[in-house]
C-alpha cells in the first residue's frame, strides 16, 4: 500500500464513491427543482423510513439530538421530571434530557454496553417520567424488560436509535418499541446524509403532529404559529441523498454483519481480548465493533503502527463530564461503564472494508495479544 494508513477507521468517501452517479443525479434533480425546504423528497423519505422501522409515522429533522429533544418534549417531559438513561453513550442522549428541563438519572450497563435492566427499578422515584435506553453499538437494548418496568410504573420509553437503524429485538425493529424512536443521519452513522439529519419515529399520531410543529417554528400553516419553536427541518437535498442510500442500506448492513462475524470468529479465544457476542433474540447492526482489552492504549498504538485506525466510543463516561458535575455523581458511581471506558476499542467495521483489510486487522490483534502480560 502506498498510504501509511492501510485501514482507516472510517471511510465515508468510499461509501459515497460507490454510488456517486446516483447521488449526483439526485442532487441535480433537487437543484433543478429550486425547492430546498421540506417538499417532496422529505415526504417520500419519511414515507419509506416509517415502514422500515415498523411504525406508522416518521418526521425528518436536522439532527438526532433534536429528534431526542422533540420526542421528550412531545411526551410532556420537562421541568421537575427525571429520565433514566445510561452514562456510556454519546453526550446527546443525556443533553436532550437537560435541555427539556428534566434531570438525567443514570443506571449502569451490562457487558453488552446496554442498560442493565435489573437496576432500573431502584432508580425510579415519584418524579421519574421516562426511560431513555440507547441501542449502543447497533445492538438492541433489552426491550422486553424495559417495556415491562415502564408499563408497571407508567413511564414513557424513548429509544435512542442513533446507532441502530434496522437492528431487531425478537424480530422487531428498533424505533417501534417505545412512544418514540430517535435516529441520527449524521455522516458517521450507518444511514448517513452528507451533513446533519435526524428522524423521530412513532405510532402515536399526537407525537407525530407535535414533532412536525416543533421542527418548523410551531407553524401550523405558513402564517399561523401555534407554539414557540425553532427550526429543525431535514434539508430537501439531504432527503434526496438519503433516498438513494436507503436503496443500499440492507446490503451495507449485511456487509457490516459479515465483517463482525469475521472478527468474532478470528478473534475468538484470544487471551484477554473480549469480543462482542450476539444473542439469539437480537439482530445487531454493528454501527461499531467494540472489543475490550486490558492494555487497550497499547493495543491502539500497536494497531496504529500497523496502519490500522481505531476509535474509542466513549473514553469519558457522561456522568464524569464537566457538564455533569452538578448531578451528584463521582468516580465509582457506575463501575461497569467506568471499567469499560478504559478497556473498549472500536475496530473498523464499515461496509467498504475489503477482505484483506479484515484479515490485516484480525491478524494484527492476534499478533499483539500474546506478547506480554496485560
Ligand atoms: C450520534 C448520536 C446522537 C446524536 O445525533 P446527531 O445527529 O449527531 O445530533 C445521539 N445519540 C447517540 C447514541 C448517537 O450516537
Amino acid at each position: 500500500m502506498s498510504s501509511p494508513t492501510s485501514v482507516p477507521y472510517v471511510n465515508i468517501a468510499a461509501l459515497n464513491e460507490d454510488i456517486k452517479a446516483e447521488l449526483l443525479e439526485a442532487v441535480s434533480r433537487v437543484l433543478d427543482s429550486g425547492q430546498f425546504i421540506l417538499g417532496r423528497e422529505v415526504e417520500v423519505f419519511e414515507k419509506q423510513f416509517a415502514p422500515l422501522c415498523g411504525v406508522r409515522y416518521a418526521v425528518g429533522l436536522n439532527s438526532g439530538t433534536d429528534a431526542l429533544i422533540f420526542a421528550l418534549r412531545a411526551l410532556g417531559v420537562g421541568v421537575g421530571d427525571e429520565v433514566i438513561t445510561v452514562p456510556n453513550s454519546f453526550v446527546a442522549s443525556t443533553s436532550c434530557i437537560v435541555l427539556v428541563g428534566a434531570r438525567p438519572v443514570f443506571v449502569d450497563v451490562r457487558e453488552d454496553y446496554n442498560i442493565d435492566t435489573s437496576l432500573i427499578e431502584k432508580a425510579i422515584t415519584p418524579r421519574t417520567k421516562a426511560i431513555l435506553p440507547v441501542h449502543l453499538t447497533g445492538r438492541p437494548a433489552d426491550m422486553a424488560q424495559i417495556l415491562d418496568v415502564a408499563s408497571r410504573h407508567g413511564l414513557w420509553v424513548v429509544e435512542d436509535c442513533a446507532q441502530a437503524v434496522l437492528a431487531e429485538y425478537q424480530g422487531q425493529r428498533v424505533g417501534s418499541f417505545g412512544a418514540a424512536g430517535c435516529f441520527s443521519l449524521h455522516p458517521l452513522k450507518t444511514l448517513n446524509a452528507c451533513g446533519d439529519g435526524g428522524v423521530v419515529t412513532t405510532n402515536d399520531e399526537a407525537v407525530y403532529e407535535k414533532v412536525k410543529l416543533y421542527r418548523n417554528l410551531g407553524l401550523k400553516t405558513r402564517d399561523n404559529c401555534v407554539i414557540w419553536s425553532g427550526n429543525s427541518r431535514l434539508d430537501t437535498l439531504q432527503a434526496a441523498i438519503l433516498l438513494v442510500k436507503l436503496k443500499h442500506l440492507h446490503r451495507w448492513t449485511e456487509k457490516r454483519r459479515f465483517n463482525a462475524a469475521y472478527y468474532q470468529k478470528a478473534l475468538a479465544g484470544i487471551p484477554r481480548v473480549q469480543v462482542p457476542l450476539d444473542q439469539p433474540h437480537e439482530r445487531a447492526v454493528y454501527h461499531t465493533f467494540v472489543i475490550q482489552a486490558g492494555a487497550r492504549d497499547k493495543l491502539q498504538q500497536y494497531l496504529q503502527d500497523q496502519g490500522i485506525g481505531t476509535a474509542i466510543h466513549y473514553p469519558i463516561p457522561i456522568h464524569l463530564q464537566e457538564a455533569a458535575s452538578n448531578l451528584g455523581y463521582r468516580v465509582g458511581s457506575f463501575p461497569v461503564a467506568e471499567t469499560q471506558a478504559k478497556r473498549i476499542l472500536s475496530l473498523p467495521v464499515y461496509s467498504e472494508l475489503e477482505q484483506w483489510q479484515l484479515e490485516h486487522v484480525a491478524e494484527a490483534v492476534q499478533r499483539f495479544s500474546p506478547r506480554s502480560e496485560r
